[in-house]
Formats: structure tokens, C-alpha cells, sequence
């Protein structure tokens, strides 16, 4: 059964995209968590980091994140994170990257 966000990718569901390639997908967060929270979704289904074979979409995932903070102007700064299991809080199985900027972030995350 297809994920949330190949569902989103696949246009069955709306979101805002605010970037595509052949490789990655990246849409607003639904529950935006800063001015700019953008998640980047690999268009390939892979549950998480842990599953994602060693030459996998890594590259085009940082690729594209460098690209959006561009477009979204976070010429301050930004933050990249991936949450991978329970612990970390994961709930979607679909591997993405939080793209979060437009404010001072706080270290270390909780
Ligand atoms: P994670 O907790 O790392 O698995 O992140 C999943 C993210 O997906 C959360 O930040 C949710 O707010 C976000 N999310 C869930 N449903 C949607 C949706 N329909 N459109 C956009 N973002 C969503």
C-alpha cells in the first residue's frame, strides 16, 4: 500500500510543493514547526534512513535541501533532520528530511 507521502507525490493527496526532481519530492509540513519547515521525501518508498541502501538518494536529498533553503532565502541558517524510529520520534515510514529554517533554531533538539 502506497506511504502518506507517495500519496502526496502522486498528487492523491494535497500538499504544497515547493520543489521536484527525478529523485526527490519536498512539500510544506503539514504542522509547521518554524517560518519554513519543508519536508524532502525520496520519491522511492524506503521506510526510513536505516533501510536506505548505501547508494541511495543521500546526495539528492542534501542536493535538493541546499537548493530550497536557497529558494526559501535562509541565508542566515538552517537546520536538516531526520528522524529515524521510535525513539526519534519517527511517524511516517516513508524516509524524509525536515528542512527547517526562518528563525533562531535552539541546540540541542529534545
Ligand atoms: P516524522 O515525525 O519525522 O516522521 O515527520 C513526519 C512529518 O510529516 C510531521 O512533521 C508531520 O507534521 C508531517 N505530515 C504529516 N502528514 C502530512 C501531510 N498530509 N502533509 C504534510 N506534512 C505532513
Amino acid at each position: 500500500m502506497a506511504t502518506l507521502f507517495t500519496k502526496i507525490i502522486n498528487r492523491e493527496i494535497p500538499a504544497e510543493i515547493v520543489y521536484e526532481d527525478e529523485h526527490v519530492v519536498a512539500f510544506r509540513d503539514i504542522d509547521p514547526k518554524a517560518p519554513v519547515h519543508i519536508l524532502i521525501v525520496p520519491r522511492q518508498e524506503v521506510s526510513g534512513l536505516a533501510a536506505l541502501p548505501e547508494l541511495g538518494d543521500h546526495t539528492r536529498i542534501l542536493n535538493a535541501a541546499k537548493t530550497i533553503a536557497e529558494q526559501e532565502g535562509l541565508s542566515g541558517g538552517y537546520r536538516l533532520v531526520i528522524n529515524q524510529g521510535p525513539d526519534a520520534g519517527q511517524s511516517v515510514d516513508h524516509l524524509h528530511a525536515h528542512l527547517l529554517g526562518g528563525r533562531t533554531l535552539t541546540w540541542p533538539p529534545g
